[in-house]
């Protein structure tokens, strides 16, 4: 799903996953109360895998923080999710950095 963008061509699809994750389990987990995580537990994962999502997913050439930004700009999600390039500096990926 995300081979052709942004994050994929830049190797942070698994951050995204891990992100994911932990706001799901957070989300759904706290109902199930054989897990032993309670709502507050859950809550504090939930926004923690958010948090770290939006912390660590960021381009490698002008350090955009994309998911940041698509908090303010909704439409930048679909860019992120679907399109190879950077939506701040339009670079396809780090390694076509220009030569210093
Ligand atoms: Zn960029």
């Amino acid at each position: 799903m995300l081979g052709n963008s942004i994050i994929g061509t830049t190797g942070q699809g698994g951050k995204l996953v891990a992100a994911l994750v932990a706001m799901l389990a957070g989300s759904v987990l706290p109902a199930f109360p054989a897990t032993g995580m309670s709502w507050t537990v859950g809550t504090i994962l939930a926004i923690a895998g958010y948090a770290l999502g939006v912390a660590l997913i960021r381009c490698p050439v002008c350090k955009a923080r994309w998911f940041w930004d698509a908090l303010m700009q909704p439409e930048l999600y679909k860019q992120i999710l679907s399109h190879p390039e950077c939506p701040e500096c339009s670079r396809a990926s780090a390694t076509e950095k220009e030569p210093d």
